[in-house]
Parts: C-alpha cells; structure tokens; sequence
C-alpha cells in the first residue's frame, strides 16, 4: 500500500477524486497543484493510516517512515530548503484534513522545524530576528498545547509578566531579545512540567504532530461534531505535511480567506477578506476585523480600511485570476485560503464553499444559465431540507423596534430569545428550562459547538464575516449577528451593556441576521414571499418530478400556505382537530358522552353546521384540487372533560345530571386507547358520526360547486381499516348520505371513498380492500408504530438508545423504515393494483415530508406525498431529486 501523497512544483500524486483517501484539503491541494496553481509543496499521509492507526494500537505501518522521509526530501528539493538546517530551514505545518470539513475541531501545528539553531537560519534568511523568534514561541506554545499537552495558560502568564516587566501592554512591542527571554523561559516551564526538555530534534517534532493530529480524530470536540453532522468515526483523517509560507513577514505580507462568489447572497463577485501581516489563523480566529478582497457597495461604507484590489492591485489580479479558474474547473463556488509571502501569492486551500441556502439557489440558478452546469445539476445541488431556512420569517417591517446596534450580517434569518453568555447555559437554558436563547459572545470557539446548536440566533461582538461563528450558524442555518464592536459584555455580571442600555441573561432580544440589526425585545416576524430564484428551481423541479405533492392541512390558513407552497391538493384533512374549538368542544364532549344514539344525534345536529362551513371554506381555497378528507380517527377520549367544571358544563349543555357525565367518562376509559375505540370502529359503532361528516361534506361540495361552477373533488377517506368488511359497510352508509344529500340540492357532485393504510393487516389484506377503496393512503405514522409495535408517543426514550446502539440508524417516526414498513407499502401497492389497476396511491404520515422518505415512494411507484404545509417545496425538491 501507498500511504504518503505528495504535491507541489507543478504536480502531485493525488487529484480532487481521491477525497476519501486523501482528505478534502489533501485532495484539492493535489488537485490545484495539477492545475499548475501555486501551492507551497507538501505531502498528505492517507486516512488509511488513520485507520490502521486505530485498528493496531495507536501504531504506523512499517513503511510509512520510509515514505514520509521521501516526501520530506522532495518538498526539501523543491524549496532548495532543508528541515533543522541552520543555515535556511525548511518549516512545516501538520494539519488534519478529514473527507468532510470539520472547521476547527481537529489539531493543526504551524512553524514546525524551528529549534534552538534553526531560528537562527529563519532569522537570517527573512532578515528579521524579532519575526523568527517570535515564530519560534508561537510554534513552542502551540506544540505544547496541542502535542505534549501543558495548558496554554502557563504561556501566557509568562508573556504576560514579560510585557509587564518591560512595562508594555502590546505583543508587538516585544522585540528579538524580549522574546529570547520568553522562549527561555517558555522551555524552562515544559522541562518543569514535563521532566524533559522540549523536544529539539525536528523529526521527533514532526513524529509528534503527526501522532497528535490522528489522536484528535478522537476527541471531544470532534466526536460531537461528527455525531451532530452524520460524519462516520471509521473515515478518519488524513494529515497534510506542507511547507510554511509566511503571511506575517511585514507589510508585503498577508493571509486571508474568500470565496468565487458571494456565500451570504450567492451573487458572482468576489467575495472575501484578509489581514495584512498576519498569520494564517487570525482570520478565522476573529481577533483582528479583516479587510476586503474587492470594494463592495455596503461593505466598502463601513470599513475604512482599503480593499485588496486597491492596496495590492498586483497579487488581486492573480488571485482574481485563481478565482476564476477554480470555480471553472470545478464548477461550484469555491472557498479558498490563501497567504502573500512577501508579494507572492501561494494557495493554501480550496473546496467547496459552504453558503446560505438563498445563496446555493441564486449560485445553482446562475450556473444553469451561465450554462456552467445543466439545470438537473442545478437541482441534484439544492439540499431539500436546507430550503426550511428559506420558509422561516422575517421581521416585520411595520413592526415597531427600538434597535441596539447594527453589526455584520452574518448569517440570514431572524430569530427573538433570551440572552445568555455561554454555550453552557444556552444548553441548559433549552434543554432543562425549555427557553428559547440568543447566545451572546465576545467571539466563539469550536468548544461552544453544542450551545451554538440549540440557540434561536448567536450574536458576537469580535470577528468578520468568515469568523467561527458566521461560518458555523450560516452552516446550521441559525441567524447569525457577528462583529457588533458597540457591545459590551460582562460576562461575569451576566450583562451586556449597548446603546446606554443594558441587558441581562434572560431578557429579550431579537436578532437580524439579513441586516446585521440587534434590536431590544421581540419584534413580531412575517412570512417570506417565494419568488426570485426560489421560484425559478421550483418550476425546474415541476417540470422534472412525477409523484404529485399534496399537504396535511385542515384550517383555512394551512390551506393557503399549503397553495401558496404549491400544494396540489390536500392530501389529509384530519377532522378531529377541527373539533377542539372552544365553541364545539361542549357539543363533541355531549356527543361521546351520550348514552344514546338520540343524544349522540342532538350533539352532532350542533355540529354539523361548523363542520360543513369548514369544508366549504377548505373546497374554496383548494379551488377543483383532490382535498381528502379523513373522518373521525382518534380515540374518544382525547375529547374527554378532565376537570369537574368541564364535567359540569357539558352536563349542562346536555341536560343531565353530572353523575351520569362522570360515569360515562370513567366507562370510556381505555388501557390502550391506540389501539383501542379508533378510527373506523367508531364508524361502525356509531354509524351516526360518520353520517354526519358525510352529509357535512357532500353539502359544502354541493354548495361550493354551484356557487363557483367549478369542480370539487372531496376524497371521502377512512382510518384505520384492517378489514374489507368495515370498508363495505362505512362505504354504503356514506353512499347512501351522499345519494340523500344530492337529491334533496337536486346537484350531484363526483366524489371516491377511499381508505387508509395504516394496519399491516390492511396492507397484506390491500387485494381485498381495493375491491370497495378507490384509494389507497398510507398512513405510515400508525403504520410504523403497529408494524414496530412500538408506540409514537412513548417511543422517544429509548429511540435514542437504539439509534446510538446501531439498532436503527434513524428514527422509524422520522424517516420510513424501507426494510420493514416499507416492505408492507410495497406489498400493499402490489395488490391492491393487482385488483384495481388504477388504484390512486398516497403517503400522509410525518414521512410525506422527509426527502429518503419520498425517494422510497417514487420507486415503490406512489402517485403522491402528502405532507404538512411547510414542507411542500421541500417534497416537490426531493420528488425531482427522486426523478432525476
Ligand atoms: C398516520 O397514521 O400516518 C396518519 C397520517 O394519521 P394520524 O397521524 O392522524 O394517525
Ligand atoms: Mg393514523
């Protein structure tokens, strides 16, 4: 086996497609070495020896030393440099480089190869002792956190006393002999600790790194990232071994970090920052506010610092030059890091660049028309669940505010919450105390991963655009305010004081992640308006997908989201939650209790006016589109009186007495009422209910169609059938209803009675069934449960504990279960259409909505996905992705 890749001079053993052996950043590293684009020469050691690592004991293949020394010499002949010399030394940096980014959460060691000789050539060679020295102690403090694990702080109470002793409060006004002192000092400290000296000899600091590098696969941070982003443990990472460039050398020098186009907007201009004099992680670490790549309208007003394109006109035009040729070659915008070295530019990465979900359409719609890639390609980009983001509010503009500052407009999307100050307790704050929290910081790091996860918005008061905490929350989709240099924290006090005012953990504050706006308390949201490129992907997805997407919808506002989503019609209209209205919970709670069928008719003849207004306004909105309309499922006594006033009214309304109330509601209670008196059996008990959702139904469809001369199409559907029997005889009630109804309006509309599938004996009996049903819908939220035998609504603690065990890899409730559920549709379609060749075929339950889900459905050959509103757009993406 090979295990050392090496790249750089023009050429490289690895290319772009050799990501899972070589790491993202090892692969494109190869890969823009190929394209004759200037990288500082390197070697990647595959994730193969990452994986033999773990697997034998924390050891190396045996020829992997022979290999790395081999790089080593190349990079050493490429350079003309060699590593420890004295005389012009060869430095390196060690850095993971896994196939899926994990910003941050694994180890990196610049400047490796200096020692107590070694200095002395890289002073003499960039004829500037105070830069070597100070390379040397940085490089010693990050050795020493990171590979022999002596906390930082031991390092910067010795930087701290030295600047004190010289009586100075900046780094920068330490010079050459100051830092000899501090690096004495510094190795006296790590002899202390450690008991041996810090390790001079270069090939054991290189051995150290790498083994530090592949042991932080293994870490906290990174096994938390992994877990929350779905990255398998068994890939493991790649380590690159890569000369140094200098980005700190003076002021011909610079680092920073950019993008082919804009990752916030997704417009084509390019887009970045960088700091002049620095080394590579002060960008990303946000200390200092960067400057621009290009002059940008909006950006160019606030920073007073002048742009790229205006200070270093030379290195803007080759590195705009670079920007153009990636994006071409691999046709997607690009994140590139890049460092100056005394005016020549080298790239020190590129890969795709993470954005906003506005932006991935903007960028997947222009690249379609710029005829960079087809628009199937365009569609196969968009990640369905990411277009959520796009689905939630903004502030409303005629809401009054009182705003607090005006920042970075890090990441879209606006978000209200109680303030805290750590990642801690914003976990806390939502885990324990159900409350919804903006996390404020002065600046994040990749410990505060977990508490950026479970916060509404993340405000800083440090850092740029490309900071940690904008690249983290644009990541999540969490609105994201960075850089608001106006706010104070006390973090101690658990204060922040802004704009004379001052705010503590727990009040509110609103965040604009669109405008970079922090405003006091919580400014009230509207919906977004699709149109632009939203709307433009979305008449692409039309014309590709063939299942049809419907929505679960029963309130006239869920109907016209669902439309205004796309909806094609209703797929489930679930007429219990049209009974917990106030005004009609008392009539319902007569009807159940009723000991009679006269009493249960009183109650429902109250009924029946609101229900047939409901399906008149729902016929209305839905304008000729299928609306199936499911009849009463669930268990009775989810409509139960709990408390003795509730008992006393609803004898009240009925006119008995409250005794035989109580009595009867003791009488209907069930062990287990899931699989008890529900869906159909109470049709077949109470024939009476379903008549009158019957006749409420085939009046509103004889109504709506005669006053607007357009077709209604109610799709009469009944649950939790496990019998052709029950189907038979609910089915002629319901005829017969319609029959009365029609010839009392002298108007007849057409309609289907159809039924659910939800009961694994209705999908091995679905032959039989399909003789009386005109469709079929599953309705996979019961169907997993009685498949499972596990309930939907007390399988949450111990789910969990499967899923973690590798039991089932995701949740059965969440996304469908192919092997098993699956196996149950796939059957039921065969039969039911082995009876009836047309037979109409849906989904309805929470996997309508979940793109694997629907992915499963197009090729078990379903007709369409029934879902709630907000996820329409979401299955009209993954129906097309399905198609493709
Ligand atoms: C289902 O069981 O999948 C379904 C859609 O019905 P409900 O969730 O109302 O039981
Ligand atoms: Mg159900």
């Amino acid at each position: 086996t090979k295990w050392v890749y090496g790249f750089g001079g023009g050429r490289a053993e690895g290319r772009a497609d050799m990501k899972n052996l070589l790491g993202g950043k090892g692969a494109n590293l190869a890969e823009m070495s190929n394209l004759g684009i200037p990288v500082p020469p390197g070697f990647t050691i595959s994730t193969e020896v990452c994986t033999y690592y773990y697997q034998n004991g924390e050891t190396y293949p045996d020829t992997l030393r022979d290999e790395v020394m081999a790089a080593l010499a190349k990079i050493e002949e490429t350079l003309g440099r060699r590593f420890g010399s004295v005389e012009d030394p060869l430095l390196v940096s060690v850095r993971s480089g896994a196939r899926a980014s994990m910003p941050g959460m694994m180890d990196t060691i610049l400047n490796l190869g200096l020692n107590d000789q070694s200095v002395e050539g890289l002073a003499r060679r960039a004829n500037d002792a105070r830069f070597a020295y100070d390379s040397y102690r940085r490089f010693i403090q990050m050795y020493s956190d990171v590979v022999l694990e002596i906390d930082h702080h031991n390092f910067e109470e010795i930087l701290d006393e030295a600047k004190e002793d010289k009586g100075v409060t900046q780094d920068t006004e330490l010079d050459a002999e100051d830092w000899k002192k501090v690096i004495a000092r510094y190795k006296d400290k790590v002899a202390d600790l450690l008991g041996k000296p810090f390790p001079q000899d270069v090939h054991e600091q290189l051995w150290g790194a790498i083994g530090a590098v592949f042991g932080s696969w293994m870490n906290q941070r990174a096994i938390r990232y992994r877990q929350l982003n779905d990255i398998p443990e068994s890939w493991g990472t790649a380590v690159n071994v890569q000369a140094m460039v200098f980005g700190n050398m003076g002021n011909d020098c610079s680092t920073g970090v950019c993008f082919t186009r804009n990752p916030s907007t997704g417009d084509n201009e390019f887009y970045g920052e960088f700091l002049v004099n620095a080394q590579g992680e002060d960008v990303v670490a946000g200390i200092r506010t960067p400057q621009q790549i290009t002059i940008l309208g909006k950006e160019a007003q606030r920073s007073t610092l002048p742009a790229m394109e205006e200070c270093q006109p030379e290195v803007f035009k080759e590195l705009n030059a670079i920007r153009h040729k990636l994006e071409a070659h691999y046709r997607d915008m690009q994140d590139m890091e890049f460092t100056v070295q005394q005016g020549r530019l080298w790239m020190l990465q590129t890969r795709t660049g993470k954005r906003t979900t506005k932006a991935a359409l903007k960028i997947a719609v222009d690249m379609a028309r710029e005829g960079l890639i087809t628009r199937k390609e365009a569609i196969r980009r968009i990640d369905p669940v990411s277009l959520d983001q796009l689905l939630h509010p903004t502030l409303d503009p005629k809401a009054p505010r009182t705003l607090l500052t005006r920042a970075l407009p890090a990441s879209p999307g606006a978000a209200a919450g109680k303030v805290v100050f750590t990642a801690e307790e914003a976990e806390a704050w939502v885990n324990d105390k159900k409350e919804k929290v903006i996390l404020v910081r002065v600046e994040t790091s990749p410990e505060d991963i977990g508490g950026m996860h479970v916060s509404e918005g993340i405000l800083t008061t440090r850092g740029g655009m490309t900071s940690h905490a904008a690249v983290v929350a644009r990541g999540m989709g969490t609105p994201c305010v960075a850089g608001a240099g106006d706010i104070r924290i006390d973090t101690a006090a658990k204060i922040m004081r802004v704009a004379g005012k001052e705010i503590r953990e727990g009040d509110v504050i609103t965040l604009d992640g669109s405008t970079g706006e922090v405003f006091l308390g919580a400014v009230p949201t509207i919906q977004p308006e699709m149109t632009g490129d939203f709307a433009t992907l979305m008449e692409w997805v039309d014309t590709i997908r063939t299942l049809k997407v419907r929505a679960n919808a029963e309130t006239p506002l869920d109907a016209a989201t669902a439309r205004k989503f796309g909806a094609e019609g209703i797929g489930l209209c679930r007429t219990e939650h049209m009974f917990f209205d106030p005004k009609r919970i008392i009539a319902m709670r007569e009807m159940i209790l009723a000991d009679n069928e006269e009493g249960r008719r009183a109650a429902l003849a109250k009924l029946l006016p609101f229900q047939r207004q409901d399906f008149i306004e729902l016929f209305e909105i839905m304008r000729g589109l299928p609306v199936t309309i499911r009849l009463l499922d669930p268990p009775l006594h989810e409509f139960l009186p709990h408390t003795e006033a509730e008992i006393a009214e609803v004898a009240r309304e009925a006119g008995v007495e409250p005794e035989l109330v109580r009595s009867r509601n003791a009488a209907l209670h069930e062990a287990n009422p899931m699989l008890g008196h529900r869906g159909c059996r109470l049709g077949i008990t109470y024939p009476e209910i379903y008549e009158m959702q019957a006749r409420a139904i085939f009046e509103a469809a004889v109504h709506v169609s005669r006053e607007t001369g357009r077709s209604v199409v109610p799709e009469v559907m009944i649950p939790l059938v496990g019998a052709r029997k029950e189907l038979d005889l609910l089915k002629a009630a319901i005829d017969k209803e319609a029959q009365a109804v029609f010839a009392e309006q002298n108007y007849a509309v057409h309609y289907t009675v159809g039924t659910m599938i939800e009961l694994p004996r209705a999908a091995l009996l679905a032959g039989e069934i399909a003789e009386t049903a005109a469709f079929f819908s599953f309705g996979t939220n019961d169907l997993t449960q009685t498949t499972f035998g596990m309930s939907r609504d007390d399988s949450g603690p111990f789910i969990g504990v499967y899923r973690a065990r590798g039991i089932y890899e995701r949740d059965p409730f969440a996304s469908l279960d192919q092997a098993g559920v699956g196996e149950l549709i796939r059957i039921a379609a065969e039969r039911g259409r082995a009876t009836r060749p047309g037979l109409k075929l849906g989904i309805c339950g929470e996997h309508g909505g979940d793109p694997a889900s629907i992915a499963f459905c197009q090729k078990a050959g379903l007709d369409y996905v029934s879902c709630s509103p907000y996820r329409v757009p979401i299955a009209r993406l993954a129906a097309a992705q399905a198609a493709l």
